[in-house]
């Protein structure tokens, strides 16, 4: 059952969604080549708590940490670790905030020091796809439109789109309904209507789409060992233009 949300309710998921996105940013700023992953995560533990909420990804489902990081060819649920980060490494952050029962969720890559041309494109790439995306965020369209139009962006380019991970709704919990896949034909899937409000969060390999989860029941990674990225924003859909909830991208709170 897709939950549409109270003007109240919209206003805890702005405050949720401004402290994710500031987590984002305060990550993204620690990545570099020496740091470790384990480093990153207790300060964005620390961050999100001296705002007054708590990580979401903690013990959600069992993981371990505070911030998914994954890096090149693990496109999602890496756990932070000993890990030391390596000049030109993708770096992949998705973080959660809980404040007063509501939820940010938000991801971005970020490059350890200049990285690869190839590299930057990737990133690029999946970050527009995103926008791209939610051009359909919006009244009178369904579900499915966010992702064809997300899939047709990043192949477009050469890439291909992860498919055994979708974005979705979020709330006053990480999961709620409706699943938002980042491919399809549009047209299909529920109609989109003010007051919903959906993670939309495009996954992109530079090689094939197929992947399979580590050993430690966690982290996926491509079967090719190709390079991935991941963007996401929790957003409202609104009479018009969606309003992004993780934002600003930047530091700024
Ligand atoms: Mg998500």
């Amino acid at each position: 059952m897709i939950r549409v949300k109270s003007a109240r309710e919209v206003e805890l998921m702005r405050q949720a969604g401004r402290i994710t996105a500031a987590a984002r940013a305060y990550a993204g700023k620690m990545v570099a080549p020496g740091v470790t992953t384990l480093e990153i995560d207790k300060a964005v533990n620390a961050f999100i708590r001296s705002k007054g909420a708590v990580p979401t990804f903690l013990h959600y489902g069992g993981f371990p940490k505070s911030v998914c990081i994954s890096i090149n060819d693990e496109i999602i649920h890496g756990i932070p670790g000993k890990r030391v980060i390596k000049e030109g490494d993708l770096v992949k952050i998705d973080v959660g905030a809980t404040k007063d029962g509501y939820v940010g969720d938000c991801a971005a890559t970020f490059i350890a020091g200049k990285g690869t041309e190839e590299a930057r494109r990737l990133v690029e790439v999946t970050r527009q796809s995103f926008f791209e995306g939610i051009k359909y965020a919006r009244p009178g369209c369904r579900v499915s439109d966010i992702g064809a139009a997300v899939q047709e962006y990043v192949e477009k380019h050469g890439y291909s789109v992860i498919r055994d991970y979708v974005g979705h709704g979020v709330g006053a919990v990480l999961h709620e309904d409706p699943e938002v896949p980042n491919y399809g034909v549009p047209g299909h899937g529920p109609r989109l209507v003010r007051g919903m409000t959906i993670a939309v969060e495009p996954m992109v390999a530079m090689g094939d789409y197929a992947c399979h989860t580590l050993a430690n029941d966690w982290t996926v990674v491509t079967n090719d060992g190709s390079l991935a990225a991941h963007y996401e924003n929790s957003l409202l859909i609104t009479d018009g233009e969606p309003e992004l909830l993780t934002w600003p991208e930047g530091f700024d709170i």
